[in-house]
């Protein structure tokens, strides 16, 4: 854990927001020589990507994942170092009364005669499958992203899905991805992140997300103000809300975009939100690493996974932790969210659930900024014009991959700038 520095009254560049953008950022200004301090409201680094310890089981603040595939990790993070767990490729899926394995036969060629008898879609869906994946993959990332603007459920149709195994497949799958069922995310999102999930793992450091943001916070340490919020700020100053003021030669709002727009005149976005709810059990209701997704659309958990199959250092010698997360209607009203859980999860488990303890629910309104399908992709303008560089991932896409090329992004722009 990184602890807090005193502030500086000068440095060269300010960073306001520990999240992985703002650290990514302050990362590569540092590397290129200048002297830069990181001010962060909250008592941890992290923002979203954040761990929390209950009685020895460690509870990310909602259920996140990183793909391995988002090469913006790697240039700050030793992959050693995370010791990651990963998902088996395919899903679990609630359908028709039952649990059915539709794994991911490219990546698991055993699972192929599985995968093509699972009942969820026909065969022509997963030849369907099998052909967008290849597209994908022949594709770089960038290319992947460049795709039509329309929104995800119009090219699932044009791409001829059949509605059941959008129903049952898509609608959760990618309403677990993001956090939204409606499948309105536009196109070259989720091309992107489908291509991610073909070409890499899903995964959880050992001892859960918040070891990522620590990984890349560390070389930071002593450039790191916590519980320091910045409530005013010009392009060469910020003043805290205990009355601290710092000087620098440039300011970068690495916030989300809710509170850069109480710090700016933009706009704060929609967001999709989630509510996860946390159990321990005594044993494992999935005896491996699976993501087990709602196809029947009963509600209110969309998708759920035994994490502590996935990565070490979620829970205790001889526990299981169960992260079961909900969306759209299931987020908007998160009361009781884990009562009115357990007669569905019963349902998919029998009376196993019955003795799960439910440790802790993370609500999370804000998770993901949300970008309306006519809204091209492309990045938004780095500076505003008093001159205040903004990153974060509502600058790029909403994920971790987003979150950190924003933070990049800005810092090549003040490095490339500070040359000239
Ligand atoms: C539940 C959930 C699930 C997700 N699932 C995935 C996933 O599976 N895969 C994926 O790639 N992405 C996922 N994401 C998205 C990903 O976590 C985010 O895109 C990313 O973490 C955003 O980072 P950021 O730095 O842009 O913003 P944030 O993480 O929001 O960081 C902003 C920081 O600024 C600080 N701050 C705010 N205002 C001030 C102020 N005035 N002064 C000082 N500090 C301030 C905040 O405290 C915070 O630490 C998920 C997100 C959530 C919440």
């Amino acid at each position: 854990m990184i602890s807090s520095a005193p502030l500086p009254s000068r440095c060269d560049v300010i960073v306001i927001g520990a999240g992985l953008a703002g650290l990514a950022c302050a990362r590569y200004l540092q590397a290129g020589g200048a002297a830069v301090h990181v001010l962060e409201a909250a008592d941890a680094v992290g923002g979203r990507v954040r761990t929390d310890e209950i009685d020895g089981f460690r509870m990310d603040r909602g259920f996140q994942v990183l793909l391995t595939a988002y090469d913006e990790v790697w240039r700050l993070v030793d992959r050693e170092e995370l010791r990651l767990g990963v998902f088996d490729p395919g899903s679990l899926i609630w359908t028709d009364g039952a649990l059915h394995l539709l794994a991911d036969p490219f990546r698991s060629p055993a699972a192929l005669s599985g995968a093509l008898r699972a009942p969820v879609g026909t065969l022509g869906d997963k030849l369907k499958v099998a052909k967008l994946r290849a597209e994908l993959m022949a594709m770089g990332d960038e290319r992947a992203m460049d795709g039509p603007q329309h929104d995800t459920l119009a090219e699932l149709r044009r791409r001829g899905f059949g509605q059941d195994f959008i129903d049952t497949f898509f609608r959760p799958f990618l309403g677990g991805v993001f956090l939204d069922r409606s499948l309105s995310v536009p196109t070259s999102l989720f091309r992107y992140l489908f291509r991610c999930f073909a070409v890499g793992d899903a995964a959880i450091p050992a001892g859960g997300m918040g070891r990522l943001s620590e990984a890349i916070a560390r070389p930071l340490a002593g450039c790191v103000t916590l519980a320091s919020r910045v409530v005013d700020l010009d392009a060469t100053s910020v003043t805290t809300v205990g009355g601290e003021r710092v000087e620098a030669d440039h300011v970068v709002v690495a916030t989300d975009a809710a509170d850069a727009s109480e710090l700016s005149s933009e706009l704060s976005p929609a967001w999709a939100g989630t509510v996860n709810a946390w159990f321990a059990a005594p044993r494992p209701p999935v005896e491996k690493p699976l993501l087990v997704l709602d196809g029947a659309g009963d509600g209110p958990v969309n998708h759920l996974a035994v994490v502590s199959e996935v990565a070490d250092g979620l829970a205790p010698e001889g526990w299981s932790l169960i992260a079961a997360a909900g969306v759209g209607a299931a987020a908007a009203d998160p009361d009781g969210f884990a009562d009115r859980a357990r007669p569905q999860l019963r349902s998919w488990f029998g009376g196993q659930v019955d003795v799960w303890r439910h440790l802790h629910t993370h609500h999370v309104p804000r998770a993901l900024p949300q970008r309306d399908a006519g809204r091209p992709l492309e990045a938004r303008p780095l500076r505003d014009a008093r001159g205040v560089y903004f990153a974060g991932d509502d600058r790029e896409f909403a994920a971790i991959q987003g979150a950190l090329r924003s933070g990049r992004r800005v810092a090549e722009a003040i490095l490339a700038g500070s040359r000239t």
